[in-house]
């Protein structure tokens, strides 16, 4: 190819000159090494990692166990979806036994977007339905059946999404519970899809009324209740799966991001027995790196390091849950309009337009990573084995930049 016919085609590395699409907005940071909270950029800049990959690192960066887990895996490394693998059994059985009692099997996925996918798919067959419901804004994965039930924004762009996807608008309150009744009771809905914390409309807390209403409405108009805890599983929010806060049974439970805490890709759909009979027939799912071997140790070695110590590790995301909350309130007086915390799940929306952004690169700067989720609201997630010396160390990097807002 000529060099001026390179350039033509060469649009999206024209960017920043080299030949990888970016995500938009592009973070200046390329990563060399991490340790436990840390991220080690190639400068030798060391950052205080508020964000673990976005609900990802949930155990920290590098963790020994997992780390000596994985070298010591002696294989097999191969690809083959039509064998049996012994190990994807013994990772299903975990998820299940950390699952409510209704949940019985699990679908390999590689990540969090396929995992709703099949979600979408295996409602599709258990109703015979064909639309859905699920929260205007929020966001569930960028295949094209996640983005038909995430913000209405992406229609804009992808017009011939799927039809039939009804969007419920905050406040999640008694007016959005009677609007959910009246699509509800058009009888076409297969599931309501939602995080059942929203950490992507910047941690939105739905309240119990909320929840165990929607539930019930579910039941009563035979639509299942999927929820997304791709971002809030495996003890983010103080509990192993932020539903568990509601006390309510969903029918279908897609996760990602922290079933492997970052060390391989993963996703998983847990489902019932009769919706898994729904989907017993021919080719009815697929996935070739779905549970890789590798992928599957990690995950198998993550879960059993956070379900064994779970009772301490749940008290300890609880209490620095807290411990956080009471900082936050005193450096963020006067700036912070609403506290979104639960557990180490943390969203805060500040007065100042614009404040997010700018708090975002200021601390980055001081060596702290937090996220910029729109232009007034932050959002930390530490990691869940943090204590309160880091905690602190990088608090008081917040307030000094909150101090120059
Ligand atoms: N659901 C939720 C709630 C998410 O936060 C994400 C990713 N941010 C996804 C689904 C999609 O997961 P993945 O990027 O692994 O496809």
């Amino acid at each position: 190819m000529g060099e001026d016919t390179k350039m033509a085609t060469r649009k999206i590395g024209e960017i920043d000159g080299r030949h990888l699409a970016v995500v938009l907005p592009h973070i200046e940071l390329e990563v060399s090494h991490t340790s436990g909270n840390y991220v080690i950029d190639v400068h030798g800049k060391r950052y205080l990692d508020f964000v673990m990959g976005w609900c990802v690192g949930n155990v920290g960066w590098n963790n020994e166990m997992l780390v000596k887990r994985l070298r010591d895996f002696s294989g097999p490394y191969y690809v083959s979806p039509d064998y049996k693998y012994a190990p994807w059994e013994r990772l299903a059985k975990l998820l299940v036994d950390i699952s409510p009692r209704n949940i019985s099997v699990a679908f390999r996925a590689t990540g969090g977007s396929e995992a709703i996918e099949t979600a979408l798919r295996a409602a599709m067959l258990y109703t015979g339905r064909t639309e859905f419901i699920s929260i205007e804004g929020s966001y569930h994965g960028h295949t094209l059946g996640a983005m038909s039930i995430g913000s209405s924004e992406f229609r804009e762009r992808f017009s011939t999404l799927m039809p039939g996807c009804h969007k419920l608008q905050l406040p999640l309150d008694d007016r959005c519970l009677v609007d959910a009744e009246q699509k509800l009771a058009l009888g076409s809905i297969a599931a309501v899809v939602m995080e059942p914390v929203l950490c992507n409309l910047g941690g939105i807390i739905p309240t119990q009324e909320f929840m165990r209403g929607l539930h019930r409405l579910c039941k009563a108009h035979g639509t299942l209740l999927v929820v997304d805890e791709v971002a809030t599983g495996f003890g983010r929010t103080g509990r192993l799966f932020a539903h568990e806060h509601y006390d309510i049974e969903p029918d279908i439970i897609c996760l990602g991001k922290a079933i492997t805490s970052g060390y391989a890709g993963m996703g998983a759909t847990l489902v019932t027995e009769q919706i898994a009979r729904a989907m017993d027939f021919e080719f009815s799912f697929y996935s070739t790196y779905g549970w890789h071997p590798v992928a599957t140790e990690a995950a198998v070695a993550n879960i059993e390091f956070i379900r064994d110590r779970w009772p301490e590790l749940q008290s300890h995301v609880t209490s620095m849950g807290s411990y956080f909350e009471s900082r936050l309130k005193e450096i963020g007086s006067g700036h912070i309009i609403d506290y979104r915390i639960i557990g180490l799940a943390i969203g805060l929306r500040f007065a100042a337009a614009g404040a997010a952004t700018r708090l975002a690169s200021l601390c980055r700067e001081r060596g702290l990573l937090i996220h910029a989720m729109s232009h007034d609201t932050i959002q930390i997630f530490p990691a869940l084995t943090i204590t309160t010396d880091v905690a602190d160390e990088g608090l008081s990097i917040l307030a000094g930049a909150i101090r120059l807002l």
